[in-house]
């Protein structure tokens, strides 16, 4: 998921603010799209919908609006299903006053902790785990809001990166052990706070810094206070697939660029898998294309844009049944037979999942007349799903949790297939390893 929230001087362009913002972070969630603020009266707004950005939200009516907070969430599901009744930011009134929060991750021990909340009179409405931080709030009836909420954050295990309104401020919040990302930004006297970069970008917001990890920020009349969520993990697990596939190459995160990752992850594949009869680069766009440039430039060869993509067409893998997904890839990829015929061609992309992106394109590249087709992976087998906020599918789905990687070469059709290694993709992260998530490719979950 992406979320989004500001807060400045009243002014008709805040609400505008949180719908470009969102538009930025689309690529995080396509699901559903929400806003909430508090009104020129104090009240607390809504507005939701299902679908992409323009499609849940009314530009036209936002950007009319006068709000001085607000924050937004644009959605993609990994617990609860994908239902209006799920989609962000989730608001509650309890005997404190109002709340509305927007969450990016997934919170391990949600289940149990709903179980708990439950049998103490508890009704949930949502089936998201992100209720649970609510619920757990109006269960602290003794604390002020802001100390309910820090108290609710140090029950929760697993990835949270959130925006909240309470009482006329914008709070943010990211786990203890840094999973998802989040930034602060500013513009004139107008705070920003946001999953990625690139969202600050589109508002014309400078880049202040991003919210550590255990740390809440508290923004209210340009103010920004800082306090820490009471839980002190072993290490640290920022999630090293964000700079893999998801999240764009235009944010960084952490102090580190994304494109600068990624050109940096296909130089050491080139290193590590290298392609002797190779005569020239290709990537997969997008995802693909800049690991693909980084491996070319390493290993001295031509890089061509040889497969061509309809950019009318989303993501593949959030499409949710294996025959849209199949037929996705061919509706999206196209290779231009002429560049590719007749010679070995080097193909990159940035990571093997189901595997049916690679199949299908090694299909339509040998359909072109390609000679030989070296396969090349800018990233680790993911082999364990992701249990923090990343849709990945159960292990029996996973292409490199079922087969070795001959079985995998085999099975997609490719003349040699070569994997990224786990070091490789933290040193071109340049975190140490204890800094970093890299469970889907070696199953080291965090153990808290
Ligand atoms: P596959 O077709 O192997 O299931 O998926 C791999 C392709 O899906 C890659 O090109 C990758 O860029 C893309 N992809 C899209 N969304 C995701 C995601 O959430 N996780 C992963 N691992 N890959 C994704
Ligand atoms: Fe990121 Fe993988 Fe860790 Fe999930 S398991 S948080 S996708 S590195
Ligand atoms: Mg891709």
């Amino acid at each position: 998921c992406g979320i989004f929230g500001v807060i400045g001087p009243k002014e008709p362009s805040i609400l505008e603010d949180v719908y470009l913002g969102l538009y930025a972070l689309q690529h995080r969630g396509q699901e559903s799209a929400g806003v909430a603020w508090f009104d020129e009266g104090g009240a607390l707004r809504l507005q939701k919908g299902m679908g992409l950005v323009h499609a849940a939200l009314s530009q036209e009516q936002l950007s009319k609006e006068r709000g001085s907070c607000a924050i937004g969430h644009v959605r993609y599901s990994t617990a609860g299903e994908s239902s209006i009744i799920n989609a962000q930011p989730l608001h509650a009134t309890y005997s404190k006053g109002q709340v509305a929060i927007a969450h990016n991750g997934n919170i391990t021990n949600a289940e149990m902790l709903k179980r708990d909340l439950e049998s103490r009179g508890a009704i949930f409405q949502s089936t998201t785990d992100t209720e649970v931080i609510l619920h757990l709030m109006a269960h602290e009836q003794d604390l002020p809001p802001i100390d309910a909420l820090i108290k609710a954050l140090s029950k929760l295990r697993g990835a949270f990166s959130i925006v909240a309104l309470i009482e006329g401020r914008l709070v943010a919040a990211r786990d203890p052990w840094g999973f998802r990302p989040l930034v602060i930004g500013k513009r004139d006297g107008i705070h920003y706070v946001a999953s990625e970069s690139c969202a600050l970008d589109i508002v014309k917001a400078t880049h202040v810094r991003d919210v550590n990890p255990g740390e809440i920020v508290i923004i209210e009349r340009g103010e920004i206070t800082s306090l820490s969520i009471p839980v002190k993990p072993a290490r640290r697990f920022r999630c090293s697939f964000e700079y893999v596939y998801l999240a764009r190459p235009d944010s960084d995160i952490d102090g580190r660029s994304v494109y600068d990752v990624r050109l940096k992850l296909g130089q050491n594949l080139a290193g590590t898998c290298p392609s002797p009869d190779g005569e020239m680069v290709l990537g997969m766009p997008d995802s693909g294309t800049i690991g693909a440039l980084g491996y070319a430039v390493a290993s001295d060869l031509p890089f061509e844009m040889a497969i061509v993509r309809n950019r009318y067409v989303g993501r593949t893998f959030i499409q949710p049944t294996q025959r849209v997904r199949q037929l996705g890839v061919q509706i999206k990829l196209n290779p231009i037979d002429k560049l590719i015929r007749g010679r070995n061609i080097v193909v990159v992309d940035d990571s093997i999942v189901r595997g049916t992106t690679s199949q299908l394109a090694v299909r339509f590249l040998r359909e072109a007349g390609a000679r030989k087709i070296h396969l090349r992976i800018a990233s680790p087998p993911v082999r364990f799903p992701c249990l923090y906020g990343i849709d990945t599918p159960r292990s029996a789905d996973l292409a490199a949790a079922m087969m070795d990687t001959g079985d995998l070469r085999d099975f997609i059709g490719a003349d040699t297939l070569c994997f990224l290694k786990v070091e490789d993709l933290i040193n071109s992260i340049d975190l140490p390893a204890t800094e970093l998530c890299t469970a889907c490719f070696d199953g080291k979950y965090l153990e808290e």
